[in-house]
């Protein structure tokens, strides 16, 4: 648990509830968590799943492993400290955006299913919906479109999930959703999670 350093500080409720946010955009605010090997799918799932709701008129937007790690996340590296306080900050970010009424959709390899844990009982467990990006790592290797299995294998890579004996990947037990991304196409992916948010009711007829 990141130690709490400010005292003196008090919560400030603000006058517009969650629920007048959801009402507004017409969508039931929800973090869609894809997690999974790299190269196994997330950030192209992520990106195309996006779009398809943006251009559906949802309010969506995705936090991405990378991306974060250019700004929000630029003192972080792959210690499993700091894999932990990455986990942990995108967590509370998407806490935000779910406040504010937007889908979020993550795209982070988040190894440790206690990290993900924390995630969902962050964001609370009913929004959280925990999509297993499932592909077996040789077909990942294959893919390797940042050329990062190669570099690790060669050991230019430290602690590269999956393959480093000190960086495991803990996979899902029970996820909401389980895309096996070795066998099934992007747009079938994507509508796989589309229709369990139009099951579950997150997302309402426009
Ligand atoms: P990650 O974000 O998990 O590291 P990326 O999305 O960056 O992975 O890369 C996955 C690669 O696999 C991309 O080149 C993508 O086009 C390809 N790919 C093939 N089939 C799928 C699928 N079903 N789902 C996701 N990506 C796929």
């Amino acid at each position: 648990m990141t130690e709490q350093k400010a005292t003196n500080i008090a919560w400030h409720l603000g006058h517009v509830t969650r629920e007048e946010r959801a009402l507004l955009m017409r969508q039931n605010p929800c973090c869609i968590w894809l997690t999974g090997l790299s190269a196994s799918g997330k950030s192209t799932i992520a990106m195309a799943l996006e779009q398809v709701l943006i251009q559906r008129g949802h309010a969506a937007y995705v936090l991405d492993g990378d991306n974060v790690r250019h700004g929000l996340n630029k003192n972080l590296g792959f210690s499993p400290d700091d894999r932990a306080e990455n986990i942990r900050r995108i967590g509370e970010v998407a806490r935000l955006f779910c406040d504010a009424g937007l889908i979020v959709i993550t795209a982070f390899i988040s190894p440790y299913r206690e990290d993900r844990q924390k995630a969902r009982a962050l964001i609370a467990p009913d929004d959280f919906i925990e999509v297993f990006a499932d592909a077996p790592i040789n077909v990942c290797a294959s893919r390797d479109p940042k050329g990062l299995y190669e570099k690790a294998m060669r050991g230019e890579v430290k602690s590269f999930t999956g393959v480093s004996p000190d960086a495991p990947y803990e996979p899902p037990l029970n996820p909401e959703i389980h895309l096996l991304t070795g066998q099934i196409s992007v747009p079938e992916c994507v509508s796989a999670i589309l229709d369990y948010l139009v099951q579950q009711g997150i997302l309402h007829a426009r």
